[in-house]
């Protein structure tokens, strides 16, 4: 590319999925040889306060596992049949020596799957910080805004020792703006592909999603930004494909290739729970007053509703498939769920219900991270797609 001009959606594409096929981090590799004395901290999902990570001066890195990318040899050894398969691939990860530039690992709340594996890390990396992160659970505001504050306190300070710089209350204020302007351009890639999906397929959302997950949160706004210029530089024509939004894949990811087969099979992609932790605050964290105040205060006044957290209203779940198939102005549901997956198969028929309810088409369907055949899911997903078309239902 001639110095100057701007980079195609191609160019763009091809470096993203570049990053996000490295399964030995290379641009984290990259980065911590460019800035000796600076730390890499790594954090599983799904929401992890990254911009404490970064105003300590360490460089936040999303695990996800290896895929389909990566043969599981000694991460079965860890685990029985009958779990997700995140935690053996992260090990599987660990074990090959993929993850040693790692200087301290954060485990947020999600399941016990997720809580038995940071006191895995413990014992098998005792060089490493590992935290074990539990969120705010309860209805009451005021607790949990003090409960999560502390926790982030604490964090700040941990933190701070593992990198040997403690931020000050402006530092962090200019991290959260950075992850303010990080969920902008997330928030500005979501509703491009729900007004436009043919402009932006998924397929490509995903992959500069999970190269953010990696590079810098600077270079990661620069390079959404630069996607989002190529997308209205280079129109596509719509096609006459169903509208859907893909649920319960917030925390083990999909193989690409699943997401390529429903959007392959004649399905657009216009809402997912993909890499939820991207968009888990739905708002600008305020930037005045004390920051770590803001970040609890923030959570706990969250919109967002997903199976991770406590769902106070009795009737919350059933209603939210109406109301996010409304938002997204979608034409059915793809439960798209990894295997094992307790929050994700408990909350299912809750979801499944109030949908059918409202007479929303859905299908549901399992994976594994590393599943590799996918002409099912494609007979599956193109065959609702047209049922969608023929009938408006199945
Ligand atoms: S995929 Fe589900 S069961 Fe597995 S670690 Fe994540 S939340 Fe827990």
């Amino acid at each position: 590319m001639a110095s100057g001009q701007a980079p195609t959606r191609a160019a763009l594409v091809e470096q993203a999925r570049d990053i996000y096929d490295d399964l030995d981090f290379g641009a984290v590799r990259e980065w911590l040889a460019d800035h000796p004395g600076r730390k890499a901290v790594g954090y599983l999902p799904v929401y992890a306060p990254r911009e404490i990570m970064h105003a300590c001066g360490l460089l936040p890195v999303g695990i996800h596992g290896g895929g389909d990318r990566l043969e599981i040899i000694r991460g079965d050894a860890f685990y029985q049949s009958y779990i997700c398969h995140l935690p053996r691939s992260v090990i599987e990860l660990a074990q090959s020596g993929r993850l040693d530039f790692l200087s301290a690992v954060l485990f947020p709340s999600t399941c016990d799957v997720i809580r038995n594996l940071s006191g895995m890390w413990k014992l098998l990396y005792p060089e490493a910080y590992v935290r074990y992160i539990d969120v705010p659970q309860t209805p009451d505001t005021g607790a949990a805004a003090d409960f999560w504050e502390s926790e982030l306190r604490r964090l700040v300070h941990d933190l701070g020792e593992v990198s040997g710089h403690h931020p000050t209350d402006t530092e962090l204020r200019a991290s959260v703006a950075l992850y303010n302007e990080t969920r902008a351009v997330v928030r500005a890639l979501y509703t491009a592909r729900r007004e436009r999906p043919w402009d932006v397929p998924t397929e490509e959302l995903y992959v500069l999603l999970r190269a953010g997950e990696v590079i810098p949160a600077d270079e990661f706004i620069a390079m959404a930004r630069d996607y989002l210029a190529a997308v209205e530089a280079e129109p596509r024509r719509p096609r006459d494909n169903s509208r859907v939004v893909v649920v319960g894949a917030f925390c083990e990811q999909p193989p690409l290739g699943l997401i390529m087969s429903i959007e392959r099979a004649g399905c657009y992609i216009v809402d997912d729970d993909f890499l939820l932790g991207n968009r888990f605050l739905m708002r600008d964290v305020p930037l005045d007053g004390d920051p770590v105040r803001a970040l609890a205060e923030a959570f706990v006044s969250n919109d967002l509703h997903t199976s991770v957290l406590f769902e106070s209203d009795p009737l919350g779940k059933k209603r939210l498939m109406k109301d996010c198939v409304a938002a997204a102005n979608a034409d059915g549901i793809i439960f798209a769920t990894p295997s094992f997956c307790d929050p994700a198969l408990l909350d299912q028929p809750m979801l499944r219900a109030g949908a059918e309810k409202a007479s929303i088409p859905c299908i549901a369907f399992k994976y594994a991270e590393n599943t590799g055949q996918f002409q099912q899911f494609r007979e599956q997903a193109g065959t609702f797609a047209d049922s969608i078309k023929l009938w408006g239902a199945v």
